[in-house]
């Protein structure tokens, strides 16, 4: 049933090979229906396909993306429509692969975006908003895409929700599956934070620690996902999980009042976020929300984990697999799956992809504490001290209006911070305060 065709482009992928046979251990159901979809389609070949879990072209190998009825949604949607739904990423239902008896929903999107004029002008931007993701079910942006994956999955009628996971996967997985009544199993490199593994181990399914990188993991999960009757969320049911990301750019342009921003900062691990970023803005303009969009992305990684920035710094568009050595371990992707596309959407947006050093990942997470009172984890400060890098190199222009995306929360990534600094420990006398006080920074 493999079928080689001789024009792919792009290089054979072994995780392809081994995924490719899942469809036929769908679990029946066989007329799933998705609002406003009309199926999926091959983003390399354009080959069209019916709504089913698989995620890999049988032709070409390209990643299937889903396909929808845009005249249909044009005709149904409004801003009106959207206002009256409910108050999490749900209300842009008409925009997602929403199955018909209803989706899992336990609060994911609806998170803050606010003006942050003190780290604007420490970094000489006149107009910064930061939109954060760490209010999210369990902190992280992933709450996004595991809403979707998990609702469509349970309509083709799995009852296992997996995963590969660098960690905020696994809790949002977790956390979706003990809500629905599903079981979980998910796979995560052994070296993750202590946060990360205590906040998925709580909602009680099987959580393995797998001795390699995530990229290994990965690997591992798309070769299981050939043999057992599992949802992996980011492998057989990816197509849909990833249009979960596209939520964070319609929320970025309804709190703009239906408008999108000159720049946006993204920051990248397989690159699924970075290019739905993308797919959203002009979704939103395709179906009359908003004019049509002129906005820069900016993607950010990590030094000891960036083979897009390299690859966009090259000036190639072959992603170079790399070995993850990176205290970003949320974005810690050596082989980004949609890296090729993301570099695409840098290019043809006007944007860069930045590879900040590795030292600066913890002063971002200070920086944007102390300026604006938000807590972010390692990716949230790759983020920043990639916006303050494309500021400086006037790849953002201090007029332009930018949104940063902090996609999780610092409390899972706290190593990240080393020693934690307070005064001395006093006795309860008010004369020990002021000199306390004044050997400030003291190590306890
Ligand atoms: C997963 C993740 C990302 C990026 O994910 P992509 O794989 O590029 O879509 C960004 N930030 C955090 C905190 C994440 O967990
Ligand atoms: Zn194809």
């Amino acid at each position: 049933m493999l079928k080689f065709a001789s024009h792919h482009r792009r290089e054979l992928r072994i995780d392809a090979l081994f995924s490719l046979p899942t469809y036929v251990l769908s679990i029946g159901n066989e007329a799933v229906t998705l609002k406003h979809v009309r199926g999926l389609f091959c983003k390399e070949c354009g080959k069209e396909y019916p709504i089913a879990p698989q995620h890999v072209c049988e032709f070409c190998f390209g990643p299937l993306e889903v396909g929808y009825d845009y005249e249909a949604i044009a005709s149904s949607i409004s801003r009106e429509s959207i206002a009256s739904g409910p108050r999490s990423m749900w209300r842009y239902a008409d925009l997602l692969p929403t199955p018909a008896e209803g989706v899992i929903d336990i609060g994911a999107g609806g998170t803050t975006m606010r003006p942050a004029p003190r780290l604007a002008a420490e970094l000489g931007l006149k107009k910064l908003w930061i939109k954060t993701d760490a209010g999210n079910p369990t902190h992280s942006f992933k709450d996004r895409v595991v809403s979707v994956a998990l609702s469509v999955a349970r309509s083709f009628g799995y009852e296992v929700a997996a995963c590969a996971s660098t960690g905020n996967l696994a809790n949002a997985v977790a956390a979706h599956a003990a809500a629905s009544g599903m079981r979980s199993v998910v796979f995560i490199p052994s070296n993750l934070e202590t946060g990360k593994v205590a906040g998925t181990v709580v909602f009680g399914g099987d959580v393995v620690p797998v001795d390699g990188s995530y990229d290994d993991v990965n690997r591992l999960c798309a070769e299981l996902s050939g043999s057992r009757p599992w949802a992996f969320v980011n492998v057989n049911v990816r197509p849909y999980y990833a249009e979960g990301s596209k939520t964070l750019a319609f929320e970025v342009a309804e709190k703009l009042g239906w408008r999108t921003p000159d720049a946006m900062v993204v920051p990248i691990a397989s690159g699924s976020l970075f290019t739905k970023m993308a797919k959203g803005m002009r979704e939103l303009h395709s179906v009359g929300l908003t004019p049509e969009p002129h906005v820069q992305i900016h993607g950010a990684q990590a030094e000891g984990c960036s083979p897009v920035a390299t690859a966009f710094a090259e000036g190639v568009n072959e992603v170079r697999p790399v070995k993850p050595n990176t205290i970003a371990k949320s974005l810690a992707i050596g082989n980004p799956a949609d890296g090729y596309y993301a570099l695409g959407e840098a290019r043809s947006s006007g944007g860069t992809i930045e590879s900040v050093p590795e030292e600066s990942v913890a002063e971002g997470m200070r920086l944007l504490a102390r300026t604006e009172g938000i807590f972010t984890e390692t990716a949230g400060g790759v983020t920043i001290a990639a916006l303050e890098q494309a500021v400086r190199s006037r790849a953002i222009s201090p007029d332009q209006e930018t949104v940063a995306l902090i996609t999780g929360i610092g409390l899972k990534t706290i190593e990240a911070l080393g020693a934690t600094k307070t005064t001395r420990t006093i006795r309860p006398r008010v004369e020990e305060v002021d000199a306390a006080l004044g050997v400030r920074g003291e190590a306890v």
